[in-house]
């Protein structure tokens, strides 16, 4: 897929690689499904290749090297300069190790141990850490010495969309790099130039992307998605109006429906950002919505507020956060 937006974030690791310019941690965050790991896989091509081309140059034996060893598709597979991590990582492949699981200590020690000696053919040895927010706090504390005393020629990336469950230690030696949500008008550009299709359908998909590529690119590929949130959509706004006993149904039909928490609840935070919109007269920035609502600012602040901490639980104890999901729904606070 290609990437689509983030020209500020390119430009400045283009001149990073431009001007030598190198710094041995770095943490590339952002909402989900905006394009970070898109960009950091780009970036790793640079970091790698003897000539230090954003994206590789394609030719030199780095390059060549990178390819030949599968390039970013088996995470599990330990290339020679670069080792990528995400959930199907086994430390096994690096150390002796009976975890399992990734982003345990053993992944930490693995890291460390991949970074103990020099780069082969490439100019340094990159180990690309994506969703490093998994990563357990022994892990964590494991991973900082290295930060902290990196070998040289060795380079980390940490990609988090929730950045908040990494140590202060941590991000404090990273240098941060902030993917933010695309506007709606770069999205429609990018499908309409990709793919034949009505005016219409492209719309709706960008509308309901909500600003994530990512999520743009899921539906093209399923159009069922598409219409399972249109439906979570209008149901989310079913709510408002109803009495204790349909809400108690609504609720149900809507947690039957392959419900997933995270998802459902940054889909309502969207719908009530462009309720907030709307009444503060900003209809033209509206990401979901396209009819103009009743203005209800306070009570709206309020809940997004509420579903802003409720996103938080839901990271680490999702039972508890789909509780007080629950009894904010039925309750008459939204
Ligand atoms: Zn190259």
């Amino acid at each position: 897929m290609q990437i689509v937006g983030h020209q500020k974030q390119l430009k400045l690791l283009q001149g990073f690689l431009k001007n030598s310019l190198f710094f041995s941690s770095y943490l590339f965050w952002g909402l989900s499904s905006t394009g970070k790991k898109q960009v950091a896989q780009e970036f790793v091509k640079g970091l790698l290749c003897q000539k230090s081309v954003f994206g590789g140059c394609g030719k030199c034996l780095a390059c060549v090297d990178l390819r030949c060893a599968g390039g970013f598709g088996k995470a599990s597979v330990s290339k020679r300069d670069f080792l990528f991590i995400d959930e199907s990582f086994l430390p096994s492949l690096i150390i002796d190790s009976d975890d399992d699981k990734a982003y345990g200590i053993d992944t930490s020690r693995a890291v460390i141990k991949f970074l103990s000696t020099g780069p082969s053919v490439a100019q340094r040895k990159v180990v690309l850490i994506d969703n490093a927010h998994s990563l357990t706090q022994e892990a964590q504390n494991s991973l900082l010495k290295i930060i902290e005393e990196p070998p040289s020629n060795a380079v980390i990336i940490l990609i988090s969309h929730k950045p908040s469950f990494l140590y202060d230690t941590i991000l404090s030696r990273t240098l941060q790099v902030y993917f933010p949500i695309i506007g709606q008008a770069e999205i429609y550009e990018w499908i309409t130039s990709q793919h034949r299709m009505m005016e219409k359908e492209a719309q709706e998909i960008s509308k309901f992307s909500l600003g994530r590529p990512g999520r743009a690119h899921a539906f093209l590929q399923d159009r069922k998605l598409l219409s399972q949130f249109k439906r979570a959509v209008i149901q989310l706004l079913s709510f408002e109006g109803k009495t204790s006993g349909q809400k108690v149904i609504l609720l149900k039909n809507f947690l039957e429906s392959d419900f997933d928490l995270s998802d459902n609840l940054g889909l309502w935070q969207g719908v009530l950002r462009d309720e907030l919109l709307f009444s503060c007269g900003f209809e033209d920035l509206a990401g979901v919505l396209s009819q103009k609502r009743r203005a209800r600012t306070p009570e709206l602040i309020k809940s997004l507020k509420k579903l802003l901490s409720l996103s938080d639980l839901s990271d680490s104890f999702p039972a508890t956060a789909e509780a007080a999901f629950k009894q904010m729904v039925l309750s008459k606070s939204l």
